[in-house]
């Protein structure tokens, strides 16, 4: 059990790296990690009611409605698991998204958050999100740059035999409209965020690793 919460928000542009820094931060805390994205791409997988609703703004690379990932959220942050803290990857998006958030920490009696801003450069984000590859098995990303990484190749991690494909929304239109849309609606938190001094800045840019340390560093204090 933990000594303290943990409660911490990754804040960054879509391909910033939020993903596989939230999984190495959550795995370091022995705390959930809770990707709206993830639990959203499962309810389309699924083809439950709220899967259907949310489809067909994710593929256009849109936000889904505030009301319908503020109850998703809550309903989250509620479970037994998050007592001792959590990582939230891609949630809040919007302000009013981060005010429903301050409002359930505070309707659980919550401590208050750790907010880190992954920083990367705009190049650097096309180029990820155009050649980011998932496995359907472990949700491992991977990049087509490594060796063996394309859509339909087999994960190259060992102890895994899923697929590779690319997010629908990882191709060149919904990039484009996702980076607007991270521009207009997401990058208002960095002050929002800052301006209640839980901010800090990490570069999002060089070896994966290194960064998790920095990023431990700083929610350790
Ligand atoms: P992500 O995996 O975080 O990049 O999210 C993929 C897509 O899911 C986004 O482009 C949105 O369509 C939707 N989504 C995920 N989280 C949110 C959120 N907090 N607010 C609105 N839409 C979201």
């Amino acid at each position: 059990m933990a000594d303290r919460e943990y409660n911490v928000v990754l804040l960054g542009a879509p391909g910033a790296g939020k993903g596989t820094q939230a999984k190495m931060l959550s795995s370091s805390l022995g705390v959930p990690h809770i990707s709206t994205g993830d639990i959203l791409r499962e309810a389309v997988a699924n083809g439950t009611e709220l899967g259907a609703e949310a489809k067909g703004y994710m593929d256009r690379g849109e936000l889904v409605p505030d009301e319908l990932v503020i109850a998703i959220a809550r309903e989250r942050l509620g479970q037994p698991d998050c007592k001792p803290g959590f990582v939230l990857d891609g949630f809040p998006r919007t302000v009013a998204q981060a005010e429903a958030l301050g409002g359930t920490l505070e309707d659980l009696g919550r401590e208050p958050l750790t907010v880190v801003n992954l920083a990367v450069d705009e190049d650097e984000i096309v180029r990820r999100l155009s050649g980011r590859r998932l496995c359907r098995g472990c949700d491992g990303i991977y990049h087509v740059d490594q060796p063996g990484v394309e859509s339909g190749a087999p994960c190259p991690a060992e102890d895994c035999d899923g697929e590779l494909y690319q997010r629908s929304d990882d191709q060149a239109e919904a990039i484009r409209e996702r980076l607007n849309v991270y521009k207009q609606q997401t990058q208002p938190l960095i002050d929002y965020y800052g301006e209640r001094g839980l901010l800090v800045d990490v570069t999002g840019e060089g070896d994966p690793e290194q960064i998790a340390e920095r990023v431990l560093q700083v929610v350790r204090g």
